[in-house]
């Protein structure tokens, strides 16, 4: 849509085709956490990239700018909260990952900082993090709808409902076929995020196809949630290897999720939640927030992200004429707009922006995914196994002064480790794991 909207502004005559409707991807139905810094790990980012690290630190920062002042000059309401995020950590390994990539983060020039305790803002669960000042939270079903009615109010003619089949290019033009019709265009940008390796003409492996669920939870009354100690209102993701997300809503309902990733089998197609991760997520929150274990979990809902191999968004060109974007990995809420504005300028004829040639790939070129190989999975399962030992003991500290509530939410049950909690069939394994239980689990979540 940014490219779209970019490029008609500027007086280009465009053609946008959509499979559904503009926003139905991730762009609408993500965690609404507008972060200012890169994703994935940065001691992995910079041994990687040594000469792309800055770069992609300073992308991300102008990125949020960008953002910000797009809602400013189109009048997107979308509840837009410029509070910061927090990396945080909620447990003492993660709270030594946090101080380490706020030290990694600020050497590269980014505005960070690692803060302790209550000046953080946020609940008891999280002790510390890497707050990142700049940026905040939003609805994003909101922002979409907002950058559609201004992509609407331009000379773009915009197809929705209109899956493109296949993209050819030709000695005349490039052929851009739907089942419907095609579109003769002299320039062809690929923009369908996890969608993309559908294309045959797309870069292969450039990004693997990961579905993820989120929640929300019902209302909380301002008093309660005043004495959970949110008063950052900032946004939370923490530092295991699959994260965990929370965001205060303008209703004053709780978004939260991930924690589990699931790769696409065949084709990237419509999938409801698993109640398994559904329940996985509200035991999660149960946790975080013991305070809160009564507030129902009202609806879930997930969506496709696109993961490079790399961490880094992937941006360039597979022929003269075709360029893509694809693959912000889960932070593409600010970068992937900005990105396809910065890529709507070039193809307008500028030079390459210093923050599109960051992550620009000379030759579309990649190697596979590492996404779901034995050893970093083994790591996500140790990962919850220190993450369950440490909940189990808060919950013991939590239910020795509140006898007979922590076991209710299931956290103080001593966690089995990794290597003795293996599934021994995947189904079971993951469907068992965190089914719904006490109060927040008695009404189904209602998936949308
Ligand atoms: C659950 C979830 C939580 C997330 N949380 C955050 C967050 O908190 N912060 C953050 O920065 N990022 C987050 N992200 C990532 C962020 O949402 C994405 O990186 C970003 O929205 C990608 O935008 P996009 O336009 O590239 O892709 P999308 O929004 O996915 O758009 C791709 C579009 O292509 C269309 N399409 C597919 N196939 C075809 C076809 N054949 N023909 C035509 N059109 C087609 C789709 O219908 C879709 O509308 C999250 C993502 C998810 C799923």
């Amino acid at each position: 849509m940014s490219t779209a909207l970019r490029l008609a502004e500027r007086g280009a005559d465009v053609v946008l085709l959509e499979a559904a409707y503009c926003g139905a991807g991730a762009s609408s139905r993500n965690a609404g956490q507008l972060g200012s810094v890169p994703g994935g790990d940065p001691q992995i980012l910079r041994l990687m990239h040594p000469r792309r690290f800055e770069g992609m630190v300073r992308l991300a920062e102008r990125a949020v700018d960008f953002t910000e002042k797009q809602l400013g000059s189109k009048g997107i309401d979308c509840h837009y909260e410029p509070t910061g995020n927090v990396a945080a950590a909620v447990t003492p390994g993660q709270l030594k990952i946090a101080k380490q990539k706020a030290a990694i983060f600020a050497g590269a020039g980014a505005d960070v900082r690692y803060v302790e305790g209550a000046d953080l803002g946020l609940p008891g669960a999280f002790p510390g993090g890497m707050l990142e000042p700049a940026g905040g939270v939003l609805d994003p079903g909101r922002f979409a709808l907002g950058l559609r009615s201004a992509l609407l109010g331009t000379t773009a003619r915009v197809f929705e409902g209109s899956p493109v089949s296949s993209v050819e290019p030709t000695s005349v033009g490039v052929v851009v076929a739907t089942s419907l019709g095609h579109v003769l265009a002299d320039r062809v940008v690929l923009a369908a995020n996890a969608w993309a390796k559908g294309f045959t003409i797309a870069p292969k492996r450039a990004a693997a196809p990961v579905f993820v669920t989120m929640v929300e939870t019902a209302p909380v009354d301002g008093e309660r949630l005043a004495a959970t100690g949110w008063s950052s209102r900032s946004g939370i993701a923490t530092q295991h290897q699959i994260m965990e997300s929370y965001r205060l809503t303008r209703r004053n309902t709780i978004v939260t999720g991930v924690r589990q990733l699931q790769a696409a089998r065949g084709r990237v197609a419509p999938r409801t939640p698993d109640q398994g991760i559904v329940g996985e997520i509200g035991s999660a929150f149960r946790s975080r927030f013991p305070s809160l274990r009564d507030v129902p979990i009202d609806r879930a809902w997930g969506g496709w992200i696109a993961m490079t191999p790399s961490w880094l968004p992937v941006v360039g060109e597979v022929h003269p004429r075709v360029s893509y974007l694809v693959a912000c990995n889960g932070h593409g809420l600010a970068q992937a707009p900005y990105l396809g504005t910065l890529l709507a300028d070039r193809l307008l004829g500028e030079r390459s922006h210093e923050d599109l040639a960051a992550v620009w790939r000379e030759r579309p070129r990649f190697t596979p995914a590492l996404m779901f190989n034995g050893p970093v999975m083994a790591m996500c399962r140790l990962d919850r196994w220190l993450d369950r030992r440490a909940l189990g003991a808060s919950s013991r500290r939590f239910s020795s002064r509140e006898p007979g509530r922590a076991s209710r939410g299931g956290a103080a049950r001593r966690a089995p480790p990794p290597w003795s909690a293996r599934p021994r069939g995947r189904a079971r394994g993951r469907q068992g794991a965190g089914r719904p239980s006490g109060p927040a689990g008695r009404g189904r979540p209602r998936p949308c």
